[in-house]
């Protein structure tokens, strides 16, 4: 089972009290790292399996607050007398997933939205093949739930009625939408029918407002609707100090700069500033209190920012004539616009001084490390996409792929999910799109028909991390095999695979033809069973031609061959022929092609390879 599927759940507890539950259960903690728990009176099934002591209720008050999420393989009546007396609110719940003895219903109970307990039943259903029961309204109207709706994007939450909008959208009443920072990712991925409203109708006015913004709008100003505020962080503190600067005087600073502009502390990325600085104590101390990351600078790239209110007596310091306001600006994402949106002010105590310049960036920072999943989905059913896959592809925040594929996979997209679809060409867009939304901070899905890493996107998106000096580990890689077409081919006409086979893509866009020429000699002579992956193209019509020629010098003009065109899709056909007459049937780039080698028979409508048994 996939480790890192799991991952944003960690840690997870899976409890059982019957060995039937416990064997339910145990494949999930034998490869991931869910711990499962039993009473003594059942066996433990793995290593990974541990027994509590004593009563449920009394292990489960003092385990609630150790996990992030509870797999229970009970009925759901115990559960809830169980977790009752531990709930708080469900900003804190941790997910409760409930999966029903048999594993045909995986039930997600509490802490849907904000716990994960929706995502996670999701893929346990998956994994165990049964279906997931989700019982929240953004789930029937297959919208984003509204308290979950910038976690992708480390948005935090900030005040406002979250039970008060989340009621009116499950009305379905109109919700007005104040948005003026962070990514607009999420607009341009609603279902055609949402209640959000963009550009408001003064006749009309809204049942309630959603604000995404680094202001922090006041309680006072608050209309009669429920209201709530996202703050993307968007906010860089440029900070500069005196040696020893205490944590106080920092922090006051802070607030008071945060104050007089009307910012949210939530919408805060980080702070910046320079190298000379790195082990100031008060300044190290603010930002593990604040829990924001210290990026640092040399002087010699500070210097070379042009800032507002440069200083010669702090030149003569440092080394650069800005700290602060520089600072600010040297941390924003590259290609990005670079605004003070605060100049420096300086704060001064009987010992020390602090000054600060707050800039804005144009992309949140995420605080979230970011994931690659190379997904291959098969040759197009739903029912030959690996449960592994499916799971990686419900729990991506983004999923870049061929629009092809995209509809395929259709009934498997979540709401809320970043689709981003291209067009066939631009593969190179694609795993460059897929690499900058990872390293951003989301889990992205990137999808190719078959095997991900069979002339598809994933050996693309492996190339192009290399050339921009991926250190192996950040983005995290996993990769998600699938049905490549070749197995889906043969197996739609038999067993011809059985003895040594090849595959061999006609496509010369990317490989010198006398590549191809000189393989296709080889495979024909070496009597492997041939598969030609992209046989023909519109402008490219010969090399099949070719490839019959060298192989008839080789094999018997009656060897079978095999056209399967869109397997295991709505437009499915194959066509069983022979060496001799192969080409006169149609062939296109939706074909795959497979020549038998010198034993391979047809036998009524099936291709034979033999192995050398009978
Ligand atoms: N990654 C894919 C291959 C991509 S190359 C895989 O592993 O299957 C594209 C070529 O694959 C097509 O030109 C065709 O030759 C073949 N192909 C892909 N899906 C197919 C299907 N469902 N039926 C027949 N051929 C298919």
């Amino acid at each position: 089972m996939s480790q890192s599927l799991f991952e944003s759940f960690q840690p997870l507890a899976a409890i059982a009290t019957t060995p039937g539950a416990a064997k339910l259960l145990s494949p999930f903690c034998q490869t991931s790292s869910i711990r499962l728990w039993l009473p003594e009176s059942v066996e433990l099934p793995n290593d990974k399996a541990q027994h509590y002591q004593g009563s449920l209720k009394d292990w489960l008050s003092q385990a609630w607050n150790r996990y992030q999420g509870f797999i229970f393989c009970l009925a759901t009546g115990a559960v809830v007398r169980l977790i009752a007396p531990l709930l708080s609110d469900k900003a804190q719940d941790p997910a409760v997933v409930v999966v029903e003895g048999t594993g045909k219903y995986v039930i997600s109970l509490c802490g849907g939205h904000q716990g994960g307990a929706d995502r996670l039943a999701k893929v346990i259903a998956m994994q165990l093949d049964s279906t997931p029961i989700l019982t929240g309204a953004s789930s029937r109207l297959r919208l984003p739930g509204i308290d979950i709706l910038g976690q992708a994007f480390g948005w935090v939450k900030g005040d406002g009625d979250w039970t008060g909008v989340s009621a009116a959208i499950a009305r379905q009443e109109r919700v007005q939408v104040i948005q003026d920072s962070g990514s607009l990712l999420w607009q341009k991925n609603l279902p055609q029918q949402h209640p959000f409203i963009f550009n408001p109708d003064p006749a009309t006015p809204p049942d309630a407002m959603v604000r995404i913004t680094h202001r922090l709008i006041s309680a006072q100003l608050t209309h009669k609707i429920p209201q709530i505020q996202w703050h993307p962080r968007v906010l860089w503190l440029g900070v500069g100090c005196t040696r020893n600067a205490p944590l106080d005087l920092i922090e006051n600073s802070v607030d008071c700069v945060l104050k007089q502009h009307q910012l949210a502390s939530g919408a805060i990325a980080g702070v910046s500033t320079i190298e000379l600085k790195q082990d100031e104590v008060g300044l190290l101390a603010f930002c593990q209190k604040w829990q924001l990351p210290l990026k640092t600078f040399s002087a010699a790239s500070l210097k070379s920012i042009s800032v507002p209110n440069p200083s010669i007596v702090v030149e003569q310091e440092v080394g650069t004539p800005s700290v602060a306001e520089a600072s600010a600006l040297a941390v924003l994402p590259e290609n990005t616009a670079k605004k003070l949106i605060i100049k420096k002010q300086i704060f001064k105590s009987e010992t020390a001084a602090v000054t600060i310049a707050v800039s804005l960036s144009e992309k949140e920072y995420t605080a979230r490390e970011g994931r690659l999943w190379l997904v291959g989905i098969g040759p197009g059913e739903l029912t030959q996409i690996t449960p592994a896959a499916k799971s990686a592809i419900i729990q991506a925040d983004a999923i870049v792929g061929y629009s092809l594929y995209l509809e395929l996979i259709q009934p498997l997209l979540q709401p809320g999910q970043i689709v981003e679809a291209m067009p066939i060409t631009q593969e190179r867009q694609r795993a460059g799109r897929a690499i900058e939304l990872a390293q951003w901070g989301l889990s992205v899905a990137v999808i190719s028909s078959g095997d991900c890493g069979v002339y598809a996107m994933g050996g693309l998106v492996l190339e192009k991390l290399q050339t921009v000096g991926w250190d192996g580990s950040t983005p995290a890689i996993e990769v998600f095999p699938g049905i490549t077409a070749v197995v889906a081919a043969a197996a739609r006409v038999g067993t011809p695979l059985m003895h040594d086979f090849c595959t061999i893509s006609l496509s010369d866009l990317l490989t010198p033809r006398h590549v191809i020429e000189k393989r296709i000699e080889m495979a024909a002579r070496g009597d492997f069973v041939t598969a030609l992956y992209n046989p023909r193209s519109q402008q490219r019509t010969t090399l099949i031609e070719q490839t019959q020629a060298v192989f008839l010098q080789h094999r018997q003009p009656e060897t079978p061959v095999a056209l399967v065109r869109s397997a295991y899709r709505e437009d499915e056909a194959i066509i069983l022929t022979t060496l001799a007459k192969m080409l006169t049937y149609p062939i296109d780039m939706l074909t795959v092609v497979l020549i038998g080698n010198r034993t391979t028979r047809q036998y009524e409508n099936w291709l034979i390879t033999p192995r050398g048994y009978e």
